[in-house]
């Protein structure tokens, strides 16, 4: 145990989980997951209704491989229910409500007990020291504070590791550089791409900044895009995975070795299933991840599908956690589109204008229809350098992003060269993909 979490020198009593022996893990697991199924099936209707549809009972679950046997639950499963519907405690034992944004419909709603609260701060804990943040640290969370789980939970992470939090939540970006710059912020939470955006301003701006670690979540972005952040701002920009339908941030963090996030497998228990089948598919094998909360009281979630694509990695990771580690997340079912019958993810694209020197990390797709014939021209911005030189530079790099595009799609594809600071910048999520074929 020679690198234990915290490069301050700490050992963390909160993180002896992610390294505890892997069948000492099981016999935790096996426990919680016996318990959590009980609670479900005693005080959701729902989770019931499933498991006697199969004749099944908590009971049945003997082993850990019993879980396959469980019916799953999907998003549509919370809005069906809403507000309330899979809440497993009475609302004099819950603290905290979150709701996730619907971009259709009703927001999805989740809840907190105390104890739940206890262990989202844990994880939130033990993500931090995963990232290298310790104690002396001065966090800039930008995450947005509200109904989003991304500003509270860091929030409260960030203060139950001891480090100095500053809530200044998303958006106004020339007081987030003030307050980063005065208040000596040595690290950031924010999504990826509104930290490429703080740090574009801070450089119109000329005001330096001396961030050591970023700790970025909540929208997908590719290997690429770290390669590139970290090169340009000589910041470490960690990934970390969470969802509200789990329990917010917190349900995996990349550790010193940036080679996939460890789960909190002790609260969270990762499975990869085949999505067009529902069968569990062995690590090492690319599919839909489904997690089941362990520990959750409040709105326990029995193989919950998250439509996130990866795979789960089994061998040891050299910082020394046990813990089973997913391959960064750079496609979620959900943002697949189709344009003339290829399956295409706006990480792909990413990946692939990165590759090509003169781009800057700005894109998107606009997505259009020309008689009945879809059209998807990708607008990527260029260094100034680029834009302001003869032609045949502009042309050079133009072409070389065509072939990179159609080297990855398959399909040749119209690109867009635009000036520095034309594409509009996101405070939160960023918005990848304009389709304005269904207008
Ligand atoms: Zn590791």
């Amino acid at each position: 145990m020679s690198t234990w979490n915290d490069p301050a020198g700490g050992f963390l009593a909160v993180s002896t989980p992610d390294y505890l022996p892997r069948a000492r893990l099981a016999e935790i697991q096996l426990q919680r997951l016996r318990s959590v199924v009980t609670r479900a099936y005693e005080r959701v209707d729902l989770f019931r209704l499933r498991m006697e549809e199969r004749k099944l009972t908590p009971a049945s679950i003997r082993g850990l491989e019993d879980l396959q046997q469980l019916p799953f639950t999907v998003k549509n499963d919370l809005r069906d229910t809403y507000p309330f519907g899979l809440f497993a405690s009475p609302m004099e034992e819950i603290v905290r409500l979150h709701a996730s944004s619907g971009t259709t419909g009703k927001p999805i709603v989740v809840a907190y007990t105390r104890e739940d609260l206890q262990v989202w701060q844990e994880v939130i804990v033990r993500t931090l020291a995963s990232c290298g943040v310790h104690r002396g640290d001065v966090i800039q969370n930008a995450y947005g504070y509200g109904l989003f789980t991304g500003g509270l939970g860091l929030h409260y992470g960030g203060e139950g590791l001891g480090a100095t939090v500053i809530p200044i939540s998303g958006g106004n970006t020339e007081r987030q550089l003030m307050v980063m710059q005065d208040f000596g912020v040595t690290v950031i939470c924010s999504t990826p791409s509104y930290f490429l955006h703080l740090i574009e301003a801070s450089q119109a701006m000329n005001k330096p900044v001396g961030v050591r670690v970023g700790v970025f979540g909540a929208e997908p972005w590719s290997e690429s895009m770290r390669q590139r952040i970290q090169a340009d701002t000589g910041i470490r920009a960690f990934d970390i995975y969470g969802l509200s339908e789990i329990i917010g941030p917190g349900v995996g963090a990349e550790c010193q070795a940036q080679a996939g996030l460890h789960i909190f497998e002790d609260h969270f228990l990762p499975e990869i299933i085949n999505p067009d089948t529902g069968k569990v598919l062995p690590d090492g094998t690319e599919g839909e991840l489904v997690l089941t909360t362990l520990s959750k009281q409040a709105m326990p979630m029995i193989r919950y599908r998250t439509r996130d694509v990866t795979t789960l990695v089994s061998e040891p990771c050299s910082c020394g956690r046990t813990l089973r580690r997913i391959r960064r997340i750079e496609r979620r079912s959900d943002d697949m589109f189709i344009i003339r019958g290829v399956n295409v993810f706006p990480s792909q694209v990413e990946t692939a204008l990165l590759q090509v020197e003169g781009t800057l990390p700005h894109y998107e797709i606009v997505l259009t229809r020309d008689k009945g014939l879809d059209q998807m021209d990708v607008r990527v911005e260029v260094t100034p350098e680029v834009f302001s030189d003869k032609m045949r530079s502009l042309e050079a790099v133009h072409r070389k992003l065509g072939d990179a595009i159609e080297h990855v799609l398959g399909i040749r594809v119209s690109v867009s060269l635009v000036e520095p600071r034309s594409i509009a910048r996101s405070e939160g999520k960023a918005k990848r993909v304009v389709d304005k074929r269904k207008l």
